[in-house]
């Protein structure tokens, strides 16, 4: 995202908390027992009901196009995941809006629900903390006589600026290390990790190209201009439901976790864990980067080695969402955002901008090296509810530093959304590595986004070469796709193909 601002694009059960290369060579295709639930051919298959499969299938079913499509998971939506903690629909995946450049979201909502449904977030300042729990305000505060902070702010200006980040070999703590002489013993280097290289990117400062970012940024076609759902009872997945996916849901499989793609024969067959194989004229793949990486998706023939090459060299990123319900704020009500050199990384309050509301809600977002360190002490406590009782443990401690104790003894409820343990997920969203970019026509996410023998087809967030990283680009990924579906398929006055 583009980091011009100096709060620039920020993406911020029940516990009862007290208690405590392309082709994997064992193809299950093979072996599996088949069963063939539909003897249907599809025009197309999908993988993934996240906001690019659902788009591409929105897409193609308008143009009359046989469809399906199988998602692993329970629920639809992917990366957006809208849930209710006390009676507020808070957002344990994405939640800002970009205003209607390039964004088709924006538009139908509002002409669906008004413009009051949007309202602007993080307004207040920032709180930000140093040398242990020493605090400051951004504007009225002490920030400003502190030489670190004010470093911190210039280089927010400087990341994304191409003429300025030239060196495609160095990564960003390079660049924070000889610029600003932070390195990660610096009482000011949580700061540029977690309000910049996680919280934007979702990732550390040390995997990051510099050069490879800027180049990213500069694509960006995007507003950097933010809305967020203002409704109480609304959330995210509740609009695009409503709006977009009604239609689209009867042709959804869920629990179907997709195992193989074959194109090596008439049909691509697509086999998934329940045993059962869909034949298809072509197949796009929605699956996440970190998916991908996980190469747990077998392909017959092996993937190009150029598409390959694209998955492995763009990174993803780590990240969790933490929502915790207290009785009353013990922040201040001007608090925008929270950036802490702890586990909690970076926090906002969405109660703040929720309508209709008696919850206090604090979002926290370790994402990045801090996330990563959370999933692993969440995996040794045995995952699951202790796993998260655990995560929200180390983070309420975090508070409690900066806020006098006052977190822990007032915690009623949390919601854990920890995306890198998400086996369909693996990770919150793609970032720029040192190889990603190399111009701005060079560039692996492109190079993802190409074809493969014009039967399948990659696309998500991560194929996203301009806007990667969120949904618009998620969904102009899968009206790519769709599109080129349709120009091999059926053209653009030609009825579907029907064999
Ligand atoms: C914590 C967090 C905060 C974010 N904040 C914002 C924000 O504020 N604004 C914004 O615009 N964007 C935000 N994003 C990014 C945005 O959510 C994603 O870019 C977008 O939703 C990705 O959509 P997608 O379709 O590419 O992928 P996904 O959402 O990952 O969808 C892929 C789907 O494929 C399914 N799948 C995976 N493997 C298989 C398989 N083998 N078989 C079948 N199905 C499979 C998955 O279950 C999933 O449903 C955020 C993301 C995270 C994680």
């Amino acid at each position: 995202m583009p980091g011009e601002q100096k709060i620039d694009v920020a993406r911020c059960d029940f516990l009862k908390l007290m208690a405590g290369g392309g082709i994997a060579a064992s193809a299950p295709l093979l072996t599996r027992p088949v069963r063939a639930t539909d003897n249907a051919t599809y025009d197309v298959v999908i993988v993934g009901a996240g906001m690019a499969g659902l788009y591409a299938a929105k897409t193609l079913l308008q143009r009359g196009y046989r469809v399906r499509v199988l998602e692993a998971s329970a629920r639809h939506g992917g990366r957006i995941y809208s849930r209710t903690l006390g009676n507020t629909r808070i957002e344990m995946g994405a939640e800002e809006h970009y205003l209607a450049r390039d964004n088709p979201i924006y538009d139908a909502v509002v002409s669906e629900y008004g413009q009051d449904v949007y309202t602007r977030a993080y307004v207040g300042e920032q709180l930000i903390t140093v040398d242990g729990n020493k605090t400051c305000w951004e504007e009225t505060g002490s920030c400003e006589q502190d030489a670190d902070i004010r470093n911190f702010w210039k280089y927010q200006s400087f990341y994304g600026n191409r003429g300025k980040n030239k060196d495609f070999s160095v990564t960003m703590a390079d660049v924070v290390a000889e610029r600003y002489g932070v390195g990660p013993d610096h009482r000011a280097y949580h700061l540029y990790e977690h309000a910049i290289a996680n919280s934007i990117y979702g990732a550390s400062l040390n995997r990051i190209g510099a050069a490879s970012l800027a180049q990213q940024d500069w694509n960006w076609t995007l507003s950097s201009d933010i809305r967020v759902v203002a409704p109480a009872n609304l959330g995210y997945s509740d609009i695009l439901d409503s709006i977009w996916w009604q239609g689209v849901l009867p042709h959804v499989d869920y629990e179907r976790p997709v195992e193989s793609v074959d194109f090596s024969g008439e049909h691509v067959v697509v086999t998934d864990a329940t045993g059962a194989r869909t034949r298809t004229h072509k197949v796009i793949v929605t699956a996440s980067i970190g998916v991908l990486q996980s190469e747990t998706i077998a392909f017959n023939p092996a993937l190009p080695a150029a598409t390959v090459e694209a998955y492995r060299g763009i990174g993803m990123g780590r990240g969790m969402k933490v929502a915790l319900r207290f009785p009353q704020p013990f922040w201040e009500s001007r608090m925008a955002y929270l950036i802490t050199d702890g586990p909690v990384s970076s926090a906002w309050a969405p109660s703040h901008y929720k309508t209709g509301t008696d919850d206090h809600i604090l979002m926290c977002y370790p994402m990045g090296g801090d996330a990563q360190a959370l999933t692993d002490s969440a995996r040794k406590a045995g995952g699951g509810a202790a796993g998260d009782a655990k995560i929200v443990r180390a983070l309420l401690t975090d508070l409690d530093r900066i806020f006098d104790g006052k977190a822990s003894p007032a915690i009623v409820d949390a919601h854990v959304q920890d995306w890198t343990a998400d086996p369909y997920v693996r990770g919150s969203y793609s970032f720029p590595r040192l190889e990603t970019y190399r111009s701005a026509a060079l560039n692996l996410r492109r190079q993802l986004g190409k074809p493969v023998a014009d039967r399948v087809f990659f696309a998500g967030e991560g194929s996203n070469p301009s806007n990667p990283a969120c949904v618009p680009g998620a969904l102009q990924e899968g009206l790519r796709a769709a599109d080129t579906v349709h120009r091999l398929l059926g053209g653009v006055s030609n009825p579907p193909t029907r064999t």
